[in-house]
């Protein structure tokens, strides 16, 4: 069998056209755009690669970026303020904190701080709460991407065998609650599971989100599964055999010769995140425009 290749950047640009197109309806009808600010504490070159790429992104859907910069030094009540800050501006409707802050300060603390109703990335307790009780939020954008991913597939959930390997709050468990909201029956592996080969050639439905290079190799992989490939590992260009020197958890070789759907790496999950990013601020920004009407402060409907 040779694996069908998901096509992370053509499902993304999907996803962002019909933001954009969105976007320009909710802009028409409220008299401004989504506003998307970006927090980016110290100048670590990776983070600041990502920033720059969400800011771009933000101006290409026609949304309003918003970037704000502190030093590696700045204290914590130097970040919490400027959260603050940006929590109560009415033109910024998406706040991001770009993760890891610098190791003196408490990451999931000032994540913790970002009004719930602005956390495009859906960290927040808040948001991590609704999902895990099936409401309605801010969903994680990369889990959130993956579920895109799968739909485009086809592959039918309700009661598929689904294996998440990673057990991380950034994705591991946020990705498993949205497989079990789609009726997947969910198995979650981490570096303790006794025999990850055997647990995960269960699955027909394999997520690998480990950040160990090909750790998936095709004896870990049932004929016909459907395999997401979230990892993302830097190798030198001649340990990883492509010119990105990116290489995902997943023997993509090998394993294509039994899947019947892979996400390549790179070209897979990636371009999904930011994607998705774009949808959860166009959702935040409906949800205040909404609540503004609400106050009388806008007429008519955002839809
Ligand atoms: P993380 O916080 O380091 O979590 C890694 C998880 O893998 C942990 O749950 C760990 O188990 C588990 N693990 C480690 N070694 C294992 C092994 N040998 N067997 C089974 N499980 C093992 O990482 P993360 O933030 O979830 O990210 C994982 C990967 O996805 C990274 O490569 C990252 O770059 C990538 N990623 C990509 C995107 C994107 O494409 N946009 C977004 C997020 C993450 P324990 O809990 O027991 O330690």
């Amino acid at each position: 069998m040779s694996a069908t290749i998901i096509d992370g950047k053509r499902i993304a640009a999907n996803v962002r056209a019909e933001v954009a197109h969105e976007v320009e309806v909710f802009t028409q009808k409220v008299g401004r755009a989504p506003g998307l600010a970006t927090v980016l504490v110290g100048g670590d070159p990776a983070s600041a690669v990502y920033v720059g790429a969400k800011q771009r992104a933000c101006l290409e859907v026609g949304m309003v970026p918003f970037d704000r910069r502190l030093g590696a030094e700045a204290s914590f009540e130097e970040v919490a303020e400027e959260l603050e800050r940006l929590n109560a501006d009415r033109a910024v409707n998406g706040i991001l904190l770009q993760l890891p802050v610098p190791e003196h300060l408490d990451g999931p603390a000032l994540t913790a701080m970002v009004s719930a109703e602005k956390d495009v990335d859906g960290l927040t307790p808040v948001n991590v709460g609704l999902l895990s009780l099936g409401r309605p939020g801010l969903r994680p954008c990369t889990p959130a991407g993956v579920m895109e991913m799968l739909a485009d597939t086809g592959v039918a959930l309700a009661g598929a065998e689904a294996v998440v390997i990673g057990r991380s709050n950034l994705f591991g468990k946020p990705m498993a609650q949205l497989l079990l909201a789609s009726n997947a029956t969910v198995t979650v592996c981490h570096s303790r599971t006794r025999d990850l080969r055997e647990v995960c050639s269960r699955a027909e439905i394999l997520v690998a989100a480990v950040g160990r290079p090909r750790l998936v190799g095709r004896e870990f992989v049932k004929a016909g599964a459907v395999v997401i490939d979230v990892g993302m590992n830097r190798l030198t260009p001649e340990q990883a055999g492509n010119k990105s020197g990116l290489v995902g958890d997943v023997d993509f070789a090998a394993v294509s010769e039994v899947a019947s759907a892979i996400t390549p790496v790179p070209g897979g999950v990636g371009p999904m995140t930011i994607a998705l990013l774009l949808r959860n601020t166009l959702q935040a920004a409906r949800y205040h425009a909404e609540l503004e009407m609400l106050l009388g402060e806008l007429d008519g409907s955002i839809e």
